[in-house]
This record gives structure tokens, C-alpha cells and sequence, in this order.
């Protein structure tokens, strides 16, 4: 099910809540059941969303006994909604704010992700945005092992007029990244983003690579491009470069597509890492800025 489409189907649960003619137990059992397999198919974690379920009751439960309904239906349905929204809002949020890259400072950003998920396109993406708040920006391309990963950088870049830096012969991803770098703090850029490899095979070799860049150009924040298409298998990817890129950040690519989006939702529960932005399209300003709240509310809305 697409995010869309879950949107609708917990609304459609809410009104459905409107018309049954008393809110009890069995009430919000069947709304909560709803909620549920609407999440579930959505590709959410099912330990997430048996959490969500008894977390809701439990609030539920804890604020009828105060006698925050006031005995009344309309106030009961209320406090059900806030409890589901403020859960929903829970799932995307881990509780931890970003690293946000400062002016008069060269704030080195990598990114990492396996090919395909949309690094490169958002590695521009990224520069652009920032470049349009007043941030000198550019971009390092350390990916020596895709033929033509350079080439796509430098077609981008060019388009989106951010200065950039690779290399056709040198096969080092480690002296690119760190020549790049360098010569780009000296420049006084204020953003430099590092796109490396992600080659689908040879994953230890692949980890062993992105650990040396992050060495060599000590990144103020590694960034995760997820693909939002690969459903549950968001979070077994997110868990395994959590474990040797220890990214800070995560942009979940395509979620206009057909993506369910739920897999990379529990990708930042089981890494604890914040979302903070979604890439929805293949153009240079496909690019939304991620905030928990107002991402559930336009999902409910
Ligand atoms: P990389 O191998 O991870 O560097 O991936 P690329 O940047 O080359 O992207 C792979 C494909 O996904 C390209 O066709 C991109 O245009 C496309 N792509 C990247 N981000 C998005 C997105 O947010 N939405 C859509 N629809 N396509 C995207």
C-alpha cells in the first residue's frame, strides 16, 4: 500500500469510528486492528506496529480512567485520534536532531547507500538546496568503481551549476575523496558533499571502502540514501551500514513512485537515525525537507 493510500485507510477507520454508537473497548480494538494491518501492509515493522497498538490502548485506557472524556464519545474519539497521531509521529521521529551544516564552515557531508537507491541524483540535489540558502557548495564524486559514475556527476552538476571534482584515471576512492576535500576547504566551500560507491556485490569491500573515505575526509555527517521501493528490506540494509558507516541522517529516495515507504519508516527506528529529507522525483528540486509532524499530518490530512 502506498503512503497515500495508508493515509486514507487510517481516515477511513476514524470515520468509521464516528458512526459505531457507543466508544468502548470493542470500538477501539476494531480501529486499532484497522490501523494496524493498514501499517503492516504498508510494509512497517510488525513489532513497531504491536507496539503502536498497545502504546495507543495503554494512553487510551489511562486517560478514560482520569476522566479526560468527560463520559463523552466526541471527547473519547479525540483523545483515540491525538493517541494514533502522536504514536504515528513517534514512528519517524527517533528523537534526535540532525547535524545542520553551518555558515563560514566547511561542513563535510557523505553520503553512502547501495547503487540505485538515487545517491548521485541526490548528492546534486543536496547541493542545490543548500547552494539556495547561501551555502557555497560542491561536490566530491569518490565512486571509482561504476563506470560512468563521474560522468553522471559531472552531467548534474553541470546542469545545476554546482562545481565538482572526480577524476577519469585515478582508481583510489580514498585520494579522490581526501583530494577533493581538501581542495575544496581551501576554496572555502561551506558544503562538500562526498558521494561514494555503491556497488551491489562485495559488500565487506564496499564497508571496508566507505570506513577509509570516512577517515580521510572526516565527514560532519554521513547521510544513508535509502530507496523507499525496497520495502522491509530498508531496514535490514539501514541496520547493516549503521553498523560500519554510522551514518547520522537518512534521505529515503523515490517516494513518488509507487513506494510503500513503511520499510524505510522502520529503517529509523531500528537505527535511531532521523529522516531529513525525501526525494520525490528525478528532477534537481525533488527534494522535501523531512520534519516528523507535519509529514503525519499531511499523510492524515
Ligand atoms: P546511485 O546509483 O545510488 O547513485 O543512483 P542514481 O542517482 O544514479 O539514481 C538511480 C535512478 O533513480 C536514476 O534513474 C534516478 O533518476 C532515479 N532517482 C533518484 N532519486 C529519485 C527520486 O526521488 N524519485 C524518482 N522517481 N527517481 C529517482
Amino acid at each position: 500500500m502506498v503512503l497515500a493510500d495508508l493515509g486514507r485507510r487510517i481516515n477511513g477507520a476514524f470515520a468509521q469510528l464516528s458512526r459505531v454508537p457507543v466508544i468502548d473497548d470493542k470500538a477501539l480494538d476494531a480501529l486499532l486492528k484497522e490501523v494496524a494491518s493498514a501499517l503492516l501492509e504498508s510494509d512497517v515493522n510488525v513489532k513497531l506496529v504491536a507496539n503502536l497498538r498497545s502504546k495507543v490502548k495503554a494512553k487510551v485506557k489511562a486517560a478514560i480512567e482520569s476522566g479526560a472524556d468527560k463520559g463523552k464519545d466526541i471527547n473519547r474519539k479525540n483523545i483515540i485520534q491525538k493517541a494514533i497521531f502522536d504514536e504515528l509521529v513517534l514512528l519517524v521521529d527517533p528523537g534526535v536532531e540532525p547535524y545542520k551544516p553551518k555558515k563560514n564552515h566547511p561542513n563535510v557531508i557523505m553520503a553512502v547507500g547501495l547503487q540505485g537507491n538515487g545517491k548521485t541524483t541526490t548528492c546534486t540535489k543536496l547541493a542545490v538546496y543548500w547552494q539556495k540558502r547561501g551555502l557555497k557548495s560542491c561536490i566530491v564524486c569518490a565512486d571509482t568503481f561504476r563506470a560512468g559514475a563521474f560522468d553522471q556527476t559531472r552531467q548534474s552538476a553541470t546542469k545545476a551549476k554546482i562545481p565538482y571534482f572526480g577524476s577519469y584515471t585515478e582508481t583510489d576512492p580514498v585520494s579522490i575523496a581526501a583530494q577533493g576535500v581538501m581542495k575544496f576547504k581551501k576554496e572555502k566551500f561551506e558544503v562538500i558533499i562526498v558521494d561514494t560507491s555503491g556497488r551491489h556485490k562485495q559488500e565487506s569491500e564496499l564497508f571496508q571502502e566507505m570506513v577509509q573515505i570516512g577517515e580521510a575526509v572526516k565527514p560532519d555527517m554521513t547521510v544513508l540514501v535509502l530507496d523507499a521501493s525496497i520495502g522491509q528490506a530498508a531496514e535490514a540494509q539501514a541496520k547493516a551500514f549503521k553498523e560500519s558507516a554510522d551514518f547520522g541522517a537518512i534521505i529515503v529516495t523515490k517516494m513518488d513512485g509507487h513506494a510503500k515507504g513503511g520499510g524505510a519508516i522502520s529503517a529509523v527506528a531500528a537505527t535511531k537515525t532521523p529522516i531529513i529529507f525525501l526525494g520525490v522525483g528525478e528532477h534537481l528540486y525533488d527534494l522535501d525537507k523531512f520534519s516528523p509532524e507535519p509529514f503525519i499530518s499531511k499523510l492524515l490530512g
